[in-house]
């Protein structure tokens, strides 16, 4: 038997699931109740343009009021409003949306629409017992009020409404409220509304007289409506951007190093600022501080699947419609749109620092240290970022000289005397430790780079992997001794049985040390400055730092065979 027909939904099943599972924060009805006002709004402001609305549009700010009293949270637009059919079909029914059929009408003039789904409204029954809407269209029509109190039977009637727009008043359940609270909606404003391109009012302006806060006359707006990342940023200045950092940050005592001015509306849309921040010691406290909107409406401060991940390092904002938002992570990293946005901030990342590499070199030497652990991040992650970090990624010696990877390896060439063999690399990654081993490879005409940062062992062990014939030697490891050779042989012979004690004798100084990884030489016994010599095994010393680092910081790159042991 074939059967055709429709799925049928029936709205009394899906109240419940609504109020608990639309979205699993309750908190978000606020930001849903108040982007359809900003919606209705824009729609306005998009029919005067085309002349289809005459006349002087009033006031179009969107009021939040609390009234304690009735336990009411209201909030009130002087948009497009709603007549009694556009009730019926886009309230009525649940997910249906207008923000399409006013899309295809308007598509050349349209202000950015908020709405996709048709589901956002039903959020407000997450918190309130009973929701009312007054509203009036912008049509010659009479008002009409539409109430429901959380089941599938609503009431329509004829309203006495007389000025333009929506009001929706939800009346908050028990559990809710503490979404009667000033403080409490104040934060909320301040997280989901504080970029919207409408203006928000909550309350009046407060100014402090004879020793308390009391209401001016100036209306209270929460919102700025023309963020930085929105503006042409022909004609921004330094401090435009650096203010914008103290107002997305407003905790942070740093200022931010660089800045990149996201702005594409073609194959994608996207706007945005992203910031290189000063790098504090612990990498992961700076995670995922890059906020996410939708058309000025904030979505997310987790950008991770969405940015690759050495960008979550980065932060700012990023603005797109195109991202889709409801979406599961698993999904958007499979998502076409989301795949070129993240390519593209990549793209734009790499082009940045290698402009200030060409142009302001010494700029980048200055920041570089704090700047590092992005590149190194970015190059061991992205393959398409290596390739292009490879040009401007810098080594810093111990004498806090800076090199490109290609200078480096023409500096060691010319002081290592074997052209054929691997070019070796030495490094330290602690001055003040290392000195006398630092010392000792000057002395024979080496140089030594510093490597102290945290992702700095990865980073070598990447580049040992890409750079032809090339190893990084820790100046202070038993290796080295077949690097450095000694110019003379010592005039003081010992026995093994004295070297055997003397051996005993140090190690018993060094605490905590796993004998068989160290090696106590005295080939240098006579030598005034360095007697004894105490190396470690390179490879072993190495794994266990990359095994030290963070769980979700390790690279687990190969290690080259010469480390084998
Ligand atoms: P969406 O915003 O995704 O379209 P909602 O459930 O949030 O879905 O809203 C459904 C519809 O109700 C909107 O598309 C709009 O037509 C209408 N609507 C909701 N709030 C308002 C309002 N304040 N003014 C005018 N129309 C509104
Ligand atoms: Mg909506």
């Amino acid at each position: 038997m074939i059967k055709e027909g429709q799925i049928g939904v029936t709205t009394g099943n899906i109240f419940p699931i609504i109020k608990k599972f639309l979205y699993s924060d309750h908190e978000i009805f606020l930001r849903e109740v108040i982007s359809n006002a900003v919606d209705a709004t824009q729609k306005l402001k998009t029919l005067s343009d085309v002349g289809e609305f005459k006349g002087d549009p009033g006031d179009l700010s969107v009021r939040v009021v609390i009234d304690k009293d009735t336990k009411t949270l209201t909030i009130s637009d002087r948009g497009i409003g709603m007549t009694a059919d556009e009730v019926d079909k886009y309230i009525n029914q649940i997910a249906l949306s207008s923000a399409n059929d006013f899309l295809d009408q308007y598509k050349d003039n349209a202000n950015a629409i908020i709405g996709h789904f048709g589901l956002g409204f039903y959020s407000s029954f997450m918190v309130s017992k009973k929701v009312e809407i007054v509203t009036k269209s912008y049509k010659e029509e009479p008002a009409v009020k539409w109430s429901c109190e959380g089941d599938p039977a609503y009431k329509m009637e004829e309203a006495d409404k007389t000025g333009r727009g929506t009001d929706i008043i939800l009346y908050i359940d028990e559990e809710n409220e503490a979404f009667l609270e000033k403080s409490k909606i104040e934060s909320l404003l301040d997280k989901y509304c504080k970029f919207l391109p409408v203006p928000i009012v909550f309350g009046k302006k407060q100014e402090w007289k004879d020793g308390k806060y009391v209401d001016t006359e100036e209306d209270n707006v929460i919102n700025d409506v023309n963020p930085l990342w929105k503006q042409k940023p022909v004609g921004l200045k330094d401090e435009d951007y650096r203010d914008f950092y103290r107002k997305l940050y407003p905790m942070s005592m740093d200022e931010p190093l660089f800045w990149i001015h996201l702005n594409v509306d073609y194959p994608f849309n996207l706007t945005g600022i992203l910031y290189f921040p000063k790098v504090k010691n612990n990498i992961e406290l700076q995670r995922n501080k890059i906020q996410l909107y939708s058309n000025q409406v904030f979505v997310t401060d987790s950008v991770e699947g969405i940015v690759p991940e050495f960008l979550t390092l980065l932060h700012g904002v990023l603005d797109s419609p195109d991202i889709p938002l409801n979406v599961s992570r698993s999904y958007l990293q499979s998502d076409n749109n989301v795949k070129k946005i993240s390519n593209h901030i990549t793209k734009k990342v790499a082009d940045k620092l290698e402009e200030i590499f060409k142009k302001e070199r010494t700029q980048l030497e200055e920041k570089w240290d704090s700047l590092k652990i992005f590149v190194e991040y970015g190059m061991l992650t992205e393959e398409r970022f290596y390739d292009r970090a490879s040009k401007f990624a810098l080594l810093k010696n111990t004498d806090n000289k800076y090199f490109t990877l290609d200078e480096y390896k023409a500096l060691t060439e010319s002081s290592q005397t074997d052209k054929n063999s691997t070019l070796v690399y030495l490094y330290a990654n602690n001055k003040e430790d290392q000195y006398t081993f630092i010392d000792a490879a000057k002395g024979k005409g080496y140089d030594v780079l510093m490597m102290d940062g945290q992702l700095d062992v990865h980073w070598l062990g990447l580049l040992e992997q890409k750079l032809e014939k090339t190893r990084f030697v820790r100046v202070d490891s038993d290796t080295v001794e077949h690097i450095i050779e000694k110019d003379e042989k010592t005039s003081v012979e010992l026995s093994d049985k004295e070297k055997e004690n003397l051996t005993e004798a140090i190690q018993s100084l060094l605490p905590n040390i796993d004998k068989t990884e160290f090696n106590v030489d005295f080939k240098s016994l006579g030598e005034t400055t360095r007697p004894v010599q105490i190396t470690q095994n390179e490879f072993s010393r190495r794994m266990k730092e990359m095994s030290a680092m963070q769980p979700g910081m390790a690279f687990y790159g190969e290690m080259p065979d010469m480390f084998q042991v």
